[in-house]
């Protein structure tokens, strides 16, 4: 959440800025700030409610020279959406200006102390008290501001990325992270001269240059337009950096001629679980391998338990995970809410697998849970997008998606990218446990193989939504309806309606409808219902009957070339016919289609939804 850009070296700074912020402003969109310090040594601050254009329409007629700035676009915690509110944040004597992604927990009795002290305030935020923090430090004890950083961050509680200007050294930015994340881009200009690059995530450097420093919890670093960067901890211990290779490329991060993100996204889907098993499903030796799993494959076949830690989307992922993992492994599963979980004095033992689901990699709650699982000695996996994201780091091994950059706010591509992760990682532990025949595992691995043609099928069979998305503009609520494998997409095509058109929507195991939601049928409310000719497909039937006499109006999701379920639908969506525990993939489809294309005729902006942001670094 929020993204923090900053650069110093030769090239003017505002456009860099700007640029960086634009490709961030995926995690946050309340307001957007940009502080520079201009040749003569001004340090200005500009802010602007809204979008980064509103930030640029400000601009348009200020002095916008110099070459070292930072800057952010916001997701408001603690204060309203407001240009006061709006980062960055000038210290008291305006020497100072800061950014900051994450929430100070403490930060009522610290304003409260600087109060006491004459220090005045002009926004409601968290992030305020940080920049009064640290020019009072510089005062009080007479030091330079890197000192002064460092012992304001040790009376701070809470998560933090920040950055930090002062006027009257225009050579050197300095950034410090606990709990958020932040990574430093070195480059060379086209002179050949240092710069330094700062970015929430790498979004705003790859441009510029692939390598980069992630800076780790507790690390404050020193970046100067020499070319020379200093990171020590807040112990004050002089770290060495390790510079690592970005891999990704900037088309990654274009739309392609897609309208939106999301929608870009849902088209790449079968290229991008392509890529996401090349390599780890071997259909000619009928073998998968996950280097995450051969290398503990003790931990997993004495695993006891699996307990699966996830937020949102991912959750929804982790359920479909539990489903096949149980059947393949017969190990016992437990999907946890991460904010949950780490709250609750959980039974963890150290012979549990802790595997943590999270697109960014970023999602506080979730590295929580795993801190706290890793405490308890239990063995933890990530599974995760961002390559070299905190929870890659902090887990003990792991997988990555491969699915690309995911930069609408809506998951996708990540969602099926999690879900064939997870049955491949099933199906590694089956083979080693053996615990599926191997005629099962044979047919399980030719049929993930064939995923992503069958999810290209159908893509270009439900291309039509877009034509009677309109229709379901009035609607105020719907209801998404699956049972088996098929529950966990009735949530998660339910959450994507909510996400992006903000029509209220729930998702029930199809049996539970008899058990309170029937009551809230009628003629205005469309059923979503996931009924592919596989599983329990008769008792589906039945309970699409039973919304039918209600008169409630049918959307159905079936295997092509059924009649059935077709002919008792209002509309229908066709899927190829797949393996039961597969189903999923194809299924989702017409719902995040659906979900786009009534979000767009309401006139929604889809990859900025209302009060969201993509990675949610704050608890
Ligand atoms: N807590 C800060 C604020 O509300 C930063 C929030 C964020 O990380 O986006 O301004």
């Amino acid at each position: 959440m929020c993204g923090i850009v900053g650069y110093i070296g030769e090239q003017q700074a505002y456009p860099v800025l700007i640029k960086g912020l634009h490709r961030l402003e995926y995690r946050g969109y309340d307001s957007a700030g940009i502080a520079l310090i201009n040749p003569e040594g001004t340090l200005s601050v500009n802010k602007a409610k809204g979008k980064v254009a509103a930030l640029e329409a400000l601009c348009a007629d200020k002095d916008i020279t110099g070459t070292i700035g930072i800057a952010h676009t916001r997701w408001a915690t603690h204060g309203e959406p407001n240009t006061t509110n709006a980062h960055p944040h000038y210290s008291q004597s305006k020497n100072l200006a800061l950014v900051h992604n994450g929430i100070i927990e403490n930060y009522k009795s610290l304003r409260a102390e600087m109060e006491n002290h004459g220090l005045s305030f002009c926004s409601d935020t968290d992030t305020e008290v940080l920049v009064q923090l640290v020019e009072y430090m510089q005062v009080s004890h007479e030091c330079d501001l890197y000192t002064a950083v460092q012992l304001a961050l040790k009376n701070v509680v809470g998560a933090y990325a920040i950055a930090i200007l002062d006027r009257r050294n225009p050579d050197q930015i300095i950034c410090a992270r606990k709990g958020s994340p932040l990574i430093i881009g070195i480059g060379k200009d086209e002179n050949g001269k240092a710069e330094f690059f700062l970015g929430s995530d790498a979004t705003p450097i790859i441009e510029y240059t692939d390598k980069v420093v992630y800076l780790q919890d507790e690390e404050i670093a020193i970046m100067d337009r020499i070319g020379r960067m200093d990171i020590t901890n807040l112990a004050n211990v002089k770290q060495t950096p390790q510079i690592h290779t970005l891999q990704m490329n900037l088309d990654q991060l274009e739309k392609g001629g897609f309208p939106h993100f999301m929608l870009k996204e849902i088209w790449e889907q079968p290229n991008a679980l392509r890529t996401c098993i090349r390599g780890r499903l071997n259909v000619v030796e009928k073998d998968v391998l996950l280097s995450g799993i051969i290398d503990h494959k003790e931990r997993f076949i004495n695993a006891n338990r699996i307990i699966i830690c996830a937020c949102g989307t991912s959750w929804h992922s982790a359920l479909i995970g539990k489903y096949f993992i149980e059947e393949a492994t017969q190990i016992p599963v437990e999907v946890e809410y991460a904010s949950e979980f780490r709250y609750r004095n959980p039974v963890i033992h150290s012979d549990d697998v802790v595997i943590a689901v999270s697109q960014s990699g970023e999602t506080a709650d979730t590295l929580a849970a795993i801190q706290l699982a890793k405490s308890h000695g239990a063995f933890c996996y990530g599974i995760c997008n961002v390559i070299g994201s905190s929870i890659a780091r902090a887990t003990d091994s792991g997988t990555y998606l491969h699915v690309g950059p995911e930069i609408g706010v809506a998951s996708t591509k990540a969602f099926t990218g999690q879900v064939i992760t997870l049955a491949l990682l099933g199906l590694a532990i089956a083979k080693e446990k053996k615990t599926l025949d191997e005629q099962m595992f044979h047919m399980l691995v030719d049929e993930l193989q064939q995923i992503p043609d069958k999810m290209q099928w159908t893509l270009e069979h439900n291309k039509h939504i877009d034509q009677f998305a309109q229709i379901f503009t009035y609607a105020k609520n719907f209801i998404y309806l699956g049972r088996g494998y098929n529950y966990p997409v009735a949530l998660e095509g339910a959450l994507k309606l909510k996400e992006i058109s903000y029509i209220h929507a729930e998702g029930y195991p199809a049996a539970e409808m008899k058990h309170g939601p029937i009551a809230l049928i009628d003629e205005e409310m469309p059923v979503v219902v996931i009924a592919p000719k596989r599983g329990i497909y008769e008792k589906v039937v039945s309970n699409i009957q039973e919304v039918k006499s209600r008169k409630g109006k049918i959307i159905s999701v079936v295997t092509e070339g059924d009649t059935t379920v077709k002919e008792m639908s209002d509309y229908c969506f066709e899927i190829p016919d797949t393996r039961d525990c597969f189903v999923p993939l194809l299924a989702v489809i017409p719902l995040q289609l659906l979900s786009y294309y009534v979000a767009v005729a309401k006139g929604r902006n889809v990859d900025q939804p209302r009060n969201l942001a993509k990675s949610v670094t704050v608890e």
